[in-house]
């Protein structure tokens, strides 16, 4: 098990994660082509947030399944509810300390055809 730290870019929102993370996800929905992120995926179980709960703002569309936070302070999306699995989180590896995407294969995911 790895563990990671993340933050928005004000430091306000903070979070940790935990797991074995053997892919990247880029997917082509609207709303993640917009945000250009690169997601790992991480089981609720694997996912704490530490601070800045009150500073998340939760955006919601079409099947509002998903919940995508972002940092209403600095707009930074640091994570998201997965529709496809909603007990899991999609993380933005680009939040997170220290993390090295080389060597880890990235997964083209098709969100617009689910939607
Ligand atoms: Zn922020």
């Amino acid at each position: 098990m790895t563990k990671y730290r993340g933050t928005c870019h004000c430091g306000g929102v903070q979070f940790e994660i935990e797991g074995e993370f053997e892919e990247i996800t880029v997917c082509d929905c609207s709303i993640c082509q917009r945000k250009n992120a690169r997601m790992l995926k991480v089981h609720e179980s694997g996912f704490k947030l530490l601070a800045g709960e009150e500073l998340l703002t939760d955006y919601q569309f079409n099947t509002h399944t998903a919940h995508h936070y972002f940092c209403k302070v600095c707009g930074i999306y640091p994570f998201h509810r997965k529709r496809t699995a909603p007990d899991s989180y999609g993380i933005n590896v680009f939040c997170l300390e220290g993390f090295d995407q080389s060597g880890i294969p990235v997964r083209n995911s098709k969100g617009s055809t689910l939607s």
